[in-house]
């Protein structure tokens, strides 16, 4: 394993859509590349061109510098500077956005995707606890993706960071046999003991679950395997579980199908050339020649079963109007019903429906003041996306959503 510095380019866009799984909007990721080598991780895939994943780790330098420059440039302040009044001292003209009594804060991802804040470089150079006691300054909301333990360290000001605006955490698990865990995730630490992390921020009333991503076809796939995650996640007291399968784009598919597949489980690798082809962009697999459980339909059944919430509930920040904020919540849920428990991921009109939300996330004013005109002006999208928005408003429910209920 290598370790080098590279300069850290920071620079915090929130996007235009939250995350569908997490309500994220922005990411900062300490390091490039990730100890922890998962074979199926999405960061080794050719579109991230993180050369030798998993092997060299670039560690970023001038992370908090970057990262405040940043959100000053957004026009936030930390809460000492807003006392002091002091903006206008260290920032050129240009830089100054019009100061406004609050803004709305978005959540902004610690991690996750392509790299765990918590590998185990973090223990000796604390980046990621110093973007937390930033985030605390600024008391900007954060979500917290690890498979480590070593979270556990920063229990105390993620717990700070939640009290004084919002902090979550999700661990990731994926293989309650530990045999095929320690196959498929060599470097990281055993399912009990993330849930044992994940029991202590639950007890520390900090929001918190799991998610189960990715589940392998015909390694992770089985119902057994999701019950007894859900089932010890429930007894970490997890608020939500998210399920999902595997995707494999170029790069990562090769890598997958060498280094794990052939070795560990070559009873499968016919299987998975027809499910997962070469070229595939996306890596989304096919399930035209082969079917394969959708596992976030099993596990949006079972989490009935443990009372887990299968999404996770929308943090809703100071400065945005709650209902329609809640209306996007909604949306979204119906997009995760029609898209992934429907096992249609991708498909036109789920994916119109995550447009659609986002323009009422932007509304200056509360959709409910709206007249029918002005609605359809501001909201471009199909009639059965207005449907849903029209029933949500009478009802606070959705015919869709009650199907699947
Ligand atoms: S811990 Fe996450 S980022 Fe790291 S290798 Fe595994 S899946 Fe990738």
């Amino acid at each position: 394993m290598s370790f080098y510095e590279i300069d850290s380019k920071i620079n915090i866009i929130p996007s235009k859509c939250s995350d569908p799984w997490f309500w994220t909007s922005a990411q900062i990721n300490p390091y490039r590349g990730c100890q922890f080598n998962c074979h199926y991780c999405d960061g080794k895939a050719n579109y991230y061109g993180i050369p030798k994943f998993g092997h060299q780790i670039r560690i970023k330098r001038d992370v908090i510098k970057t990262l405040t420059r940043s959100l000053h440039k957004l026009g936030y302040r930390k809460k000492s500077d807003a006392k002091q009044k002091k903006l206008s001292s260290f920032l050129s003209k240009s830089e100054i956005l019009e100061e406004r009594e609050i803004l709305p804060k978005f959540i902004i991802s610690v991690g996750g995707g392509v790299t765990d804040a918590y590998q185990n470089i973090e223990k000796e150079k604390e980046i990621t606890k110093n973007i937390i006691k930033t985030l605390i300054e600024f008391e900007f909301p954060a979500f917290f993706l690890t498979k480590s333990t070593l979270i556990l360290r920063d229990l105390d000001l993620i717990g700070e960071l939640n009290d004084r605006s919002y902090a979550g955490v999700n661990i990731s698990v994926g293989y309650s046999d530990e045999k095929i865990r320690r196959l498929i995730e060599p470097h990281s630490a055993s399912t009990l003991k993330r849930f044992e992390v994940l029991a202590q921020f639950r007890e520390a009333d900090i929001p918190g679950g799991i998610s189960m991503m990715p589940l392998a076809p015909f390694i992770g796939d089985s119902d057994e395997n999701i019950d007894t995650l859900l089932k010890w996640a429930s007894e970490s007291k997890a608020e939500h579980a998210l399920i999902a399968g595997l995707t494999l784009k170029p790069g990562n598919r090769e890598l997958f199908f060498k280094e794990f597949l052939m070795k560990h489980f070559p009873q499968h690798v016919d299987k998975y050339k027809l499910i997962f082809p070469e070229n595939n962009t996306y890596g989304i697999p096919k399930f035209d020649k082969i079917k394969i459980p959708n596992v976030t339909a099993i596990g949006h059944e079972l989490c009935k079963k443990y009372n887990i919430y299968p999404r996770i509930k929308r943090y809703i920040p100071d400065g945005v109007i709650k209902e329609n904020y809640l209306l996007v919540e909604h949306l979204y849920y119906v997009h995760y019903l029609l898209s992934w428990v429907n096992n249609k991921p991708h498909s036109y009109p789920a994916s119109r429906i995550i447009k659609f939300a986002c323009t009422i996330d932007k509304l200056e004013e509360n959709i409910r003041d709206l007249s029918e005109d002005k609605r359809e002006e501001f909201l471009d999208g199909p009639a059965f996306c207005h449907q849903i928005v029209d029933e949500y408003l009478k009802t606070k429910d959705n015919k869709i959503r009650k199907e699947f209920e």
